[in-house]
């Protein structure tokens, strides 16, 4: 790597830095403003009322009411408390026993769902989905029929492998129509989908701070009032009675101020983002011979561009590319480096040895064109060292 040059970050799914404005709004509730928000006294209540605040600017965000926000330690926790909870609960309360998800979730969604078939007798349907990895609706009607049955559907807004966008909008409307609660894991999509409760007819909807420049290990799940829960975590009566435990105050005022600034700048963000990641599929198809582009070509989210190259292993272009100065993704942050070809591109229908030489990039802030250009300037030699080095047959 040529040392002047800093490096470049294209890896904003797995994680992103924290936006300096979200710390210095955070770090008076460390020192400051340190107290329980649960305890009566006033530096208590001080920390209540910014409880209080990030809840409503959330709520505000999403067209929900406050009461409606639980606070998690992020999108895994969310995940596991919307289809545990509501799961349960319908079971107990209408005796509603399957679930209905997508073969492309991430972990936190398809792990839990597993569980709760594997040791909890739920049934589970698991949706189909085209080469672009989206879900038609006709099959999302056959699979819920009258709803009687089903416990709650939960699909994915966008995909963090791929970046496949979902018709969660209607997959919502057929949903609520038949009365069935939709869940939606919006990790990928927040801060740049809108994700409007209502508009989507959504029921729960998980989200993750460290996805937009917000700190790590916290999140909110929006849980529409009426819908039938069980809590997850039990204990002290914290979050209405839906999520024991102190809460994170300093991560979730951390968590509603990432959020407002991710929404304020979400529309010319979004199309910025659009352009350098259509500059960097155009250009990378257009140098390396033998590649594919992963996902939809439209309705993908704004910043994730995802290939398959043939003849490479995902490790050593990472690894290729690090050297040079380029942090990307072979897929999920939980897949990569367990050798195991990621689900999401198995269920698209790419064979286990092709998704070897699965690449994600997903672009940030930062990112400017000629951190593109400088992509695609070094990508093809990598490609073509690794392939003339060590052929793989693929
Ligand atoms: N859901 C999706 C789509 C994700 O991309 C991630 C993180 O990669 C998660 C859930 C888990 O979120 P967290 O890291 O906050 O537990």
């Amino acid at each position: 790597m040529n040392q002047s040059r800093k490096a470049i970050y294209l890896d904003h799914a797995a994680t992103t830095p924290m936006r300096t404005e979200v710390l210095e709004s955070m770090q008076p509730y460390f020192t400051e403003f340190y107290g329980n928000p649960s305890s009566i006294h006033a530096i208590g209540r001080r920390a209540n009322v910014a409880l209080d605040n990030a809840r409503r600017i959330i709520a505000d965000l999403l067209g929900a009411a406050s009461r409606e926000i639980v606070f998690t330690s992020g999108g895994t926790e969310g995940d596991n408390a919307a289809l545990r909870g509501i799961a349960l609960a319908r079971r107990h309360l209408m005796g509603a026993n399957r679930i209905i998800t997508t073969p492309i979730e991430h972990h936190a969604v398809l792990h839990t769902a597993y569980d709760l078939r594997d040791h909890f007798g739920f049934e589970l349907t698991l949706l189909p989905v085209n080469a672009e990895g989206i879900v038609a609706l006709r099959d999302v009607e056959a699979a819920v029929g009258n709803g009687s049955d089903v416990a709650l559907v939960s699909t994915m807004y966008a995909n963090n492998e791929i970046g496949t966008i979902q018709p969660l909008a209607e997959i919502g409307e057929l949903c609520h129509h038949i009365g069935v609660p939709l869940h939606t894991d919006a990790v990928q999509a927040a801060g740049k989908l809108p994700l409007n409760v209502n508009e989507l007819q959504v029921d729960a909807l998980s989200v993750s701070a460290h996805k937009f420049y917000g700190p790590k290990g916290v999140g909110f799940l929006y849980l529409r009032r009426g819908t039938p829960y069980q809590p997850v975590q039990t204990g002290g009566s914290h979050e209405g009675d839906r999520r024991a435990g102190t809460e994170n105050v300093p991560g979730i005022v951390g968590l509603a101020k990432a959020f407002a600034l991710a929404e304020a700048d979400r529309p010319q963000e979004a199309e910025r983002l659009h352009l350098l990641r259509e500059q960097l599929i155009g250009g990378i198809l257009e140098e390396i011979a033998g590649v594919t582009l992963t996902g939809a070509r439209t309705a993908r989210v704004s910043n994730i561009a995802s290939f398959i190259i043939a003849g490479v292993e995902a490790e050593g272009l990472l690894i290729g590319l690090d050297l040079a100065g380029i942090a990307a993704g072979s897929g999920s942050a939980c897949a990569s480096g367990s050798q195991r070809p990621s689900h999401v591109l198995e269920a698209i229908g790419i064979p286990p040895m092709e998704a070897q030489g699965a690449l994600r990039f997903s672009l940030g802030r930062a990112n400017q064109p000629e951190d593109i250009s400088y992509v695609l300037e070094t990508l093809p030699k990598i490609v073509t060292q690794i392939r003339s080095s060590a052929p793989v047959a693929l």
